[in-house]
């Protein structure tokens, strides 16, 4: 039997990338907890943990998440996707990752210098302390290009799962990847928006 064609859900505000129970996290980024909830019971929760599938596929400065499973459910299964900005979140990620992360979805809240805490990060990956509150909020690091602090707080739906199947590629080795390839040609409207 052909494969059905899975729909994909654009509706992601960002994708997260953190350190939780000794192993790195995926978060999808979602407007609400209850919008996590709802994506979670309706679509994740049914995804079959080894056939779980993430892809980044890069382009420069900038790069797709897209992520999709076989499902127990595949009447209200879903792929998902989002054309983001290399963070140095992302290259942590994509060091230290060792082949496996947890999958979790969740929402943030951005956090500036005057509401944030002495060791609250920076997007830069520095700390608020290293950043100065008399110069526009500005990164001290001398070799940081960062002229503002910004720290993405994240909370977190606690359903997880784990993801084993995780592929960096670039726009040639995409065309070989299905996920990544049925994405990109599904979705290309946005990308050329970009
Ligand atoms: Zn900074
Ligand atoms: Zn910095």
């Amino acid at each position: 039997m052909p494969e059905h064609p899975v729909p994909w859900y654009g509706g992601l505000e960002g994708v997260a990338y953190r350190y939780y129970d000794l192993r790195m996290n995926i978060v999808p980024l979602v407007g609400s907890l209850k919008e996590a909830s709802s994506i979670w019971y309706e679509t994740a929760h049914w995804w079959v943990d080894p056939s779980i599938r993430v892809r980044f596929v890069e382009a420069g400065e900038r790069y797709w998440f897209v992520m999709g499973s076989e499902s127990r459910k595949p009447a209200s299964n879903r792929g998902f996707f989002k054309e983001l900005a290399r963070s140095e979140h992302y290259e942590r990620f994509k060091r230290g990752h060792g082949g496996e992360a947890y999958l979790r979805f969740g929402t943030y809240d951005r956090l500036d210098l005057a509401a944030a805490k002495k060791r609250d990060v920076c997007d830069c990956g520095h700390e608020a302390g290293d950043h100065d509150e008399g110069d526009g909020d500005a990164c001290l690091f001398y070799e940081c290009s960062c002229r503002r602090f910004s720290s993405l707080q994240v909370r977190l739906f606690k359903r997880r799962k784990t993801i084993t199947d995780i592929l960096f590629l670039d726009e040639g080795s995409a065309r070989g990847d299905q996920l990544a390839w049925n994405c990109l040609e599904s979705n290309k409207y946005s990308l050329s928006r970009g």
